[in-house]
């Protein structure tokens, strides 16, 4: 394998900012989006998402991009399924032709690509098992699992996940404990709007704090504002202001560790800096190389668009690595990880021990 570390070493404007002490040091990762597929088992009533058809991307058509995008400044790869497109015939049959045992090898092999190319891989595939995440974790940065609400009868009487059985809460829950077992960086998050209570929303942000008391492994916790999916058969959800939304910012950040980010997908809001007075310190995934594939009628501003409101503010924003600090300088990755990661990792114990600092890339 070629040395990529050489060519997404620390450069001339790379450096090491004091992070938790600074607060108007805002962070992103400056991402591509790869959708696998949009065929999805479940039929969630907020999904924008799902396709109801059996596409799948070819792996080695992938490589172009990446190179691309790393080129123009791209750290990470963000790996997108419906949950289990390969239960669907069509799909297992494409795996079958193409040579892979499994979904998870499919998987694997494109995140391989993606990581060879110098990006790190955040994967948002919805349930994997024990062993698929034990197997993908050598390759996969940060894995996205939403918790959403852990209000089991209310999801019950909602409807929303009535023909999405793996979102049950006990499952969900499950899957970050498996992810925290295994010690991969999660983000995960919290659903607004779909007729919730305020109750239920405070119960979800303890167990993410309880989860991350536990296991340590929790990076990010986006709060997101549902909109109903274009396919729900039911009544529209009830408008939400955004006063909740804020308000639930603020929540997450009183009750959730320091160490734990909070974001919201910055496309859906106009008032960046609201935002951030209520909590918000990171803006998650900025991608501009195409299309938002949720809601293609919001794209990302320019990072430099960004840049502007915040300096107006008093704020600086600054590129990330996808992965936290805290998750380098412990070293839990693996060691084909390591070959990208390593060096990150001297730079940083030079400097503290603690994640005190930010990499600005
Ligand atoms: S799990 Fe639900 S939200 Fe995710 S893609 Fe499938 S239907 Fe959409």
């Amino acid at each position: 394998m070629d040395d990529i570390t050489a060519e997404v070493g620390f450069g001339a404007n790379e450096d090491i900012l004091p992070y938790t002490e600074s607060k108007e040091i805002i962070t992103y990762s400056n991402a591509i989006d790869i959708v696998l597929s949009s065929a999805c088992r479940n039929q969630c009533g907020f999904c924008h998402f799902s396709r109801r058809k059996a596409d799948l991307v070819v792996p080695y058509s992938t490589i172009k991009l990446f190179k691309a995008v790393r080129k123009m400044g791209a750290r990470e790869a963000n790996l997108i399924s419906g949950e289990r497109p390969d239960r669907y015939h069509v799909i297992r049959a494409k795996f079958d032709i193409w040579g892979f045992n499994s979904y998870a090898e499919y998987i694997y092999t494109i995140a391989e690509l993606a990581f060879l190319e110098g990006l790190l891989v955040n994967l948002n595939v919805g349930y994997l098992s024990y062993n698929e995440l034990k197997y993908l974790q050598e390759i996969v940065s940060t894995v996205e699992i939403p918790l959403e609400n852990i209000n089991k009868d209310f999801l019950q009487t909602s409807g929303i996940f009535a023909q999405a059985p793996s979102k049950d809460p006990e499952i969900r829950i499950k899957l970050l404990e498996s992810a925290g077992k295994l010690n991969i960086p999660v983000l995960t998050s919290v659903l607004l709007g779909v007729g919730e209570s305020p109750e239920d929303r405070i119960m979800t942000l303890v167990k993410i704090k309880e989860l991350q008391e536990e296991y340590g492994n929790i990076q990010s916790v986006k709060i997101n504002l549902a909109h109903t999916s274009p396919e729900w058969a039911g009544d529209p959800f009830p408008a939400l202001g955004e006063e909740v939304l804020l308000e639930t910012i603020r929540l997450a950040r009183e009750l959730l560790p320091e160490d734990v980010d909070i974001t919201v997908p910055v496309n859906q809001y106009s008032n960046l800096i609201e935002l951030i007075e209520h909590g918000v310190n990171d803006l998650g995934q900025i991608r501009n190389y195409d299309k938002d594939y949720l809601f293609p009628e919001k794209p990302y501003k320019t990072v430099g668009e960004y840049q502007q409101i915040l300096e107006a503010s008093g704020y600086r924003l600054f590129k990330r690595l996808p992965i936290k600090n805290s998750f380098i300088v412990s070293q839990k990755y693996s060691k084909k990880l390591g070959q990208f990661l390593d060096k990150y990792k001297m730079r940083l114990k030079e400097t503290s021990k603690e994640d005190k600092f930010v990499l600005t890339l």
